[in-house]
């Protein structure tokens, strides 16, 4: 059984590492169990398929996000929830999809460069700092935080759990899911 909701975008910005991808597969479990129609849209999943031909110029970054918006306009519109998480470095490009799609909101993902150097999870950081791997952000290409993130949830310092609660919770404050009453 899905929950009558709006469509909305949970827009995930932050450094490779930060944990954008573990939070939105807990976020997923969350959603799933409450009946909410989304979909989850992710950075390296998108490049394997919808934007396999791009790489990570700031043109191709551009670009790979000019699709997924407007995947995530159609969704969104249509009263799905869409989970984004993306590296996005850019706050022009993510104010294009906040222009571009229904309730969306900014998520910064933040963790500290040495936090995610230190996690390094697939090894990217090791070879960028290397300089094995050109326009890696935060190492060798720029990652402009969001100035005003609607939600902001800080990884070295929370647990997925406490951040993922957060995040459910900014979700029911704006209507965007319904609120589970506990009585
Ligand atoms: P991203 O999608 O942002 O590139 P990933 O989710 O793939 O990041 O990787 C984040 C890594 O950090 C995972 O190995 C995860 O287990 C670890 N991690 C440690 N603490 C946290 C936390 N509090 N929140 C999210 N991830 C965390």
């Amino acid at each position: 059984m899905t929950t009558e909701h709006p469509g909305f975008v949970l827009w995930m910005t932050g450094l490779s590492g930060a944990g954008k991808t573990t939070i939105a597969l807990e976020l997923e479990k969350h959603l799933k169990a409450r009946g909410i129609k989304f979909e989850r849209l992710d950075g390296d999943v998108v490049r394997e398929s919808l934007t396999r031909d791009l790489g990570f110029s700031a043109e191709d970054r551009r670009k790979n996000i000019e699709r997924v918006t407007f995947v995530a306009k159609l969704l969104s519109r249509n009263g799905v929830g869409c989970v984004c998480s993306f590296i996005s470095p850019y706050q022009s490009v993510r104010d294009h999809v906040r222009e571009n799609t229904t309730n969306f909101l900014e998520l910064f993902v933040d963790a500290p460069l040495d936090t995610v150097i230190a996690r390094d999870v697939k090894g990217m950081y090791k070879k960028a700092i290397a300089g094995e791997i050109p326009n890696f952000t935060g190492i060798s290409d720029p990652f402009e935080a969001p100035a005003n993130p609607d939600i902001h949830v800080r990884t070295d310092q929370q647990t997925v759990a406490e951040s993922t609660q957060i995040i459910i919770e900014a979700l029911e404050s704006r209507g965007f899911i319904p609120v589970i009453s506990n009585q």
